[in-house]
């Protein structure tokens, strides 16, 4: 813990804030320059303390010298972790692939796209049964039906199912049809639907909202990880900026990033961050070029037709070009796809 003085703070101030330091399990060190003193805090603190100093007046700011994200720091855990759930898997030398419809429509549109997810060497099947829709007029999923259709595209293809739960109170259900519980990017910061998803023992995929920023997004991925489930991934789906041209940003520097802060796999999802079909087996294979340990890919057989986010959905032509020269990538990046 590093405390910035003001030019003007009192010796008093300043002895003031070592002892509180010291309260809290620090020793201090000062170190006085011309203009103002610095007083840095060694040795193991006890939670609280910075709030404690940041209102004493003549200090100017206050700097953590540690994560705040304790248990998802690369510190805490020097080497990856890998994810595996049935053939799937997201780190390590593969780079899985998690695809599907944005949302499950019906019996025949999912296991049709299960099989096309299996034939072409992808190991998740993704679809929502619980849909997060902007507007309550919109058709938001067939719900425990479509939990129920996701079973049994596994059942016939082996696939993982990834999908969406919205509440804390359907994590039991959702547990019971999904390998994989995908937290959305609207519920980030819901913290008691983190601790529930924890709590299921099922590895979470946890979606980045769309204005949280790096350290909030890891916050996040510590509710889970406190509650002794390590199997998290990080899903950065874009973000939201001033720029129109796309339907988010997609921030592919936040996979390098991530990957030195944190041992937790990190997954893109290039459909919504961009939210345009022509954009996304670009971005796809610059995700894998930047580091992805897993991707998610939004697939229709007509995206015309689809009952949500067909303007960002793959066609099965288009997912198959998709795969096969993101392969080329991460073989080039020594990993396979799949
Ligand atoms: C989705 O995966 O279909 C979805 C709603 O994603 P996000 O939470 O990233 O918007
Ligand atoms: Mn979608």
């Amino acid at each position: 813990m590093i405390v910035v003085m003001s030019p003007t703070a009192t010796q008093t101030q300043i002895s003031y804030a070592q002892d509180r330091m010291r309260e809290f399990g620090l020793e201090p060190h000062l170190i006085v320059g011309a203009e103002r003193t610095i007083v840095a805090g060694v040795g193991k603190e006890k939670p609280g303390l910075m709030v404690h100093l940041e209102i004493l007046e003549g200090v100017e700011k206050v700097l953590p010298v540690v994560a705040p994200y304790k248990m998802a720091s690369l510190e805490s855990s020097p080497s990856p972790t890998v994810i595996k759930v049935r053939d799937f898997q997201a780190g390590g030398d593969r780079i899985g692939v998690m695809a599907g419809p944005c949302s499950v429509e019906s019996r025949e549109q999912l296991l049709d796209l299960a099989r096309l997810v299996r034939k072409v060497g992808a190991t998740a099947l993704r679809g929502g049964a619980f849909k997060p829709r902007t507007s309550p007029y919109s058709f938001q999923g067939l719900k425990e039906k479509g939990l129920e259709i996701l079973a049994e595209a596994r059942q016939e293809t082996g696939l993982a199912i990834v999908t969406e739960v919205m509440a804390p109170e359907l994590v039991g259900l959702v547990a019971k049809y999904a390998d994989i519980l995908q937290i959305g990017a609207r519920n980030m910061q819901n913290y008691p639907l983190l601790e529930a998803a924890g709590e299921s023992g099922l590895p979470v995929l946890l979606k980045r909202g769309p204005s949280a920023t790096i350290d909030e997004f890891l916050l996040a991925a510590e509710y889970v990880l406190k509650t002794g489930n390590s199997q998290v991934m990080l899903c950065e789906r874009g973000i939201r900026t001033f720029e129109d041209h796309t339907r988010f940003t997609l921030p592919l520097a936040s996979v390098p990033y991530l990957k030195q802060k944190t041992h937790l796999p990190v997954v893109v999802d290039p459909s919504h961050g961009t939210g345009k079909t022509s954009l996304v087996p670009s971005m796809t294979r610059a995700a894998v070029a930047a580091g992805a340990d897993a991707l998610m890919l939004e697939i229709h057989q007509n995206p015309e037709a689809a009952w949500s986010d067909g303007y960002q959905a793959l066609n099965p032509a288009q997912f198959l070009q998709t795969m096969e020269s993101t392969a080329v990538i991460a073989k080039a990046m020594g990993r396979d796809l799949g």
